[in-house]
C-alpha cells in the first residue's frame, strides 16, 4: 500500500492533489493500492474526494490537533502505516510535512526522503530524485530500509485527477498526546494566496530598505493575482512575516513568474526558486548574481520600477 497524507480543511486542496497524484502513479507502477489520509479538523470531505481520484481507501484522521500537535499526526499515521503495511507514506514538503516526515520515518524504523522532485520504480525499488547542495545538484536515492516517508516538493508532481469511483471514508480520532510537547499558542496564517500555490510571486529583499516598501509589493502582487515573498534579510529586518520567506530555510516555490526585487541572488535564496518558470530580477547592481538566474533582468532602482508597473497594470485592468 502507498499512503498519501495531507492536512485538509474542507475539500481536497492543491497539496493533497499533488501528493495523491504521485501516490496513484507510484501505486500503478508497483501494482499497489493507494490509501489517502486526510488530517485535520474537517478532513472527511477531502478523504471522500480522494476516493474519487484513485484512492482505494480513504481515511479522515480527525482530532484536536491544537492539543496533540505534530505528535498526534505522527502517532495516527504510524498506526495506519503499520496496519496497511505501507511501502511508502507521501507527504507534501510544506511546514507540516517537513515537521512530521522525518519523525514518522524514525517511528516506523524506515527511511526519510525529503523534498523529492520525482519518483520512479527501477527493478522493483523506489528511486527518488531530490535536490542537494542547496538545489545546485540533484541526487537519485533509494532506500535500503522501507517504509519510505517522503516529502514531495510542491509543484513538482502533477495533480490527481477525478477517475470516478468512491471509497467509504473511515474516520479515526487522533490520539491525545503524552504531553511531551505542549502547544502554548498559535497564530492565524496570513490571508491571501499561499506562496506554494501562487502562479505569480513578487518577492522583496534587502534592497527594499523598509517595511513600507513591502506595501507596494503587496499592491503589485494584488494586481497580478499573486503573493508576496521575501528573502531572509527582509524577514530578519521585520519587513515581512516569516511565512513569506523563500529559500533554503524558507519555502520552496514553483510559480510561473517570480519577481526578485532588491534580492541579490544568494544560493540559499535560489534554493527556493529552482521551480520558477521565469524569474524577473530588479536590482541596481548589474553584477548581482540573481541576473544569472533571471530570464529578464532590469538594472534599476526598484522605486523607479515598481510604481510604474503598478500604474501600467492599473491602467490595463478592466
Ligand atoms: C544556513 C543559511 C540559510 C539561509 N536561508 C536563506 C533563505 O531561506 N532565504 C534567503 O533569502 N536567504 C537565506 N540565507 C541568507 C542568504 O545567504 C543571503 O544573506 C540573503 O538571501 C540575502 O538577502 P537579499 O539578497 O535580500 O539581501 P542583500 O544581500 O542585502 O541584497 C540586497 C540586494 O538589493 C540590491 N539593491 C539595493 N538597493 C536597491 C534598490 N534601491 N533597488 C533595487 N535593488 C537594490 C543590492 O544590489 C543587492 O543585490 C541563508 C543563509 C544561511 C547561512
Amino acid at each position: 500500500m502507498i499512503i498519501a497524507a495531507t492536512w485538509e480543511s474542507g475539500g481536497l486542496g492543491q497539496a493533497g492533489r499533488e501528493v495523491l497524484g504521485a501516490a496513484v502513479r507510484l501505486g500503478a507502477a508497483l501494482g499497489d493500492d493507494v490509501a489517502f489520509a486526510a488530517l485535520g479538523m474537517a478532513a472527511v470531505d477531502a478523504a471522500a474526494e480522494a476516493g474519487g481520484c484513485g484512492a482505494a481507501r480513504a481515511f479522515a484522521l480527525e482530532g484536536d490537533y491544537a492539543a496533540s500537535g505534530a505528535e498526534g499526526a505522527i502517532a495516527s499515521l504510524a498506526e495506519l502505516a503499520r496496519e496497511l503495511e505501507a511501502r511508502a507514506v507521501l507527504l507534501a514538503a510544506d511546514e507540516q510535512g517537513g515537521e512530521i516526515g522525518p519523525r514518522l520515518a524514525e517511528r516506523l524504523s524506515g527511511t526519510a526522503v525529503t523534498h523529492a522532485t520525482s519518483v520512479e520504480v527501477a527493478d522493483g525499488r523506489l528511486l527518488w530524485t531530490r535536490p542537494v547542495f542547496g538545489g545546485k545538484a540533484f541526487a537519485a536515492v533509494t532506500a535500503h530500509v522501507e517504509p519510505v516517508v517522503a516529502t514531495l516538493r510542491r509543484g513538482a508532481f502533477s495533480s490527481a485527477e477525478a477517475m470516478g469511483g468512491a471509497a467509504a471514508v473511515e474516520t479515526r480520532q487522533v490520539p491525545v498526546t503524552d504531553g511531551a510537547v505542549e502547544l502554548i499558542g498559535s497564530e492565524e496564517p496570513q490571508s491571501g494566496v499561499a506562496l506554494e500555490d501562487a502562479a505569480v510571486i513578487v518577492a522583496g529583499g534587502g534592497g527594499l530598505g523598509s517595511g513600507e516598501a513591502f506595501a507596494e509589493l503587496e499592491e503589485l502582487a494584488g494586481l497580478l493575482g499573486g503573493a508576496v515573498g521575501a528573502s531572509l534579510v527582509a524577514v530578519d529586518s521585520g519587513w515581512a512575516a516569516p511565512e513569506r520567506q523563500v529559500g533554503l530555510t524558507g519555502k520552496v516555490v514553483s510559480p510561473d513568474l517570480y519577481f526578485a526585487i532588491g534580492i541579490s541572488g544568494a544560493s540559499q535564496h535560489l534554493a527556493g526558486i529552482g521551480g520558477a518558470k521565469a524569474v524577473v530580477a530588479v536590482n541596481t547592481d548589474p553584477d548581482a548574481p540573481i541576473f544569472n538566474t533571471a530570464k529578464l533582468g532590469v538594472v534599476m532602482d526598484w522605486k523607479k520600477f515598481v510604481p510604474v508597473l503598478i500604474e501600467e497594470l492599473r491602467r490595463a485592468a478592466p
